[in-house]
């Protein structure tokens, strides 16, 4: 009698614990999808027609105001700093959806600095800025990714072949252009270039450049309203332009 009593106890702690897992999960997917999808489908209208839209777009070699860095390729800004794709991930830089064909679409450096391409490297190319222009003294790293077809073909420039080391670029060099790996040669993304900050170890070293904690808000070193935890509907330009259209 008294086992019974405990083990049907037991059954309602297990029945309570599991209501609780299901409404913490439902309350973040909430969350998720009421931040999300606001963005999104400008994104898609974007890619389906671009010119139907110049006035999302920003432009390689534009400065925003008295931002230090360049635009480092042309297109629309849709995916932004801290943007979420799924429940728990956040977006550690910038997608940058050109709109036009493969292989197309120039990416230029952002900055001046060094750059190198690690052997393995198929779509990347990394830029180390001895001395961040809003923290002087920090050394900061500028990352270039998705410069390749789905198969894994590159389009980084062939001035910077795999194994590229600390090779001084100004900013406005061309870097590559814009593809749609994604991995999976059957599931490409759209075009874009994937753009992001990543902070320094201390050493001389980037961090992970997978973990958005290693990364820096792009926002103030492009002028414009990139973190998503700010932004979290309008696509970003420079205030600029808009007060000269
Ligand atoms: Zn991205």
């Amino acid at each position: 009698m008294r086992t019974e009593r405990k083990s049907n106890q037991v059954v309602r702690v297990i029945l309570f614990i599991g209501l609780v897992v299901v409404l913490v999960a439902g309350y973040q997917a909430y969350r998720w999808f009421s931040n999300q999808g606001r963005r999104a489908p400008m994104v898609f209208a974007w890619l389906r027609n671009p010119s139907a839209h110049p006035e999302w777009m920003i432009k390689a070699g534009e400065q925003c105001g008295k931002a230090p860095f360049l635009m480092p390729t042309d297109g629309l800004v849709g995916f932004l700093w801290g943007d979420s794709f799924r429940p728990g991930h956040s977006h550690q830089g910038l997608d940058i959806f050109g709109g036009g064909e493969l292989n197309q679409t120039a990416v230029i450096a952002a900055y001046p600095g060094y750059l190198s391409r690690l052997p393995d490297w198929k779509l990347t190319v990394i830029v180390r800025i001895p001395d961040d222009p809003l923290q002087p003294g920090r050394q900061i790293w500028t990352y270039y990714t998705h410069m390749a077809d789905s198969a894994g073909n590159s389009y980084v420039s062939s001035q910077f072949p795999p194994g590229t080391n600390e090779i001084y670029v100004e900013a406005g060099t061309l870097l590559g252009y814009q593809g749609n790996y994604s991995g999976d040669p059957n599931n490409p993304t759209g075009i874009h270039l994937h753009f992001s900050i990543v902070k320094d170890d201390g050493q001389g070293q980037f961090r992970n450049e997978l973990e958005i904690k290693n990364t820096l808000d792009p926002s103030p070193y492009l002028g414009l309203a990139v973190d998503a935890s700010l932004n979290p509907g309008d696509i970003p330009i420079c205030p600029d332009n808009l007060k000269s259209s």
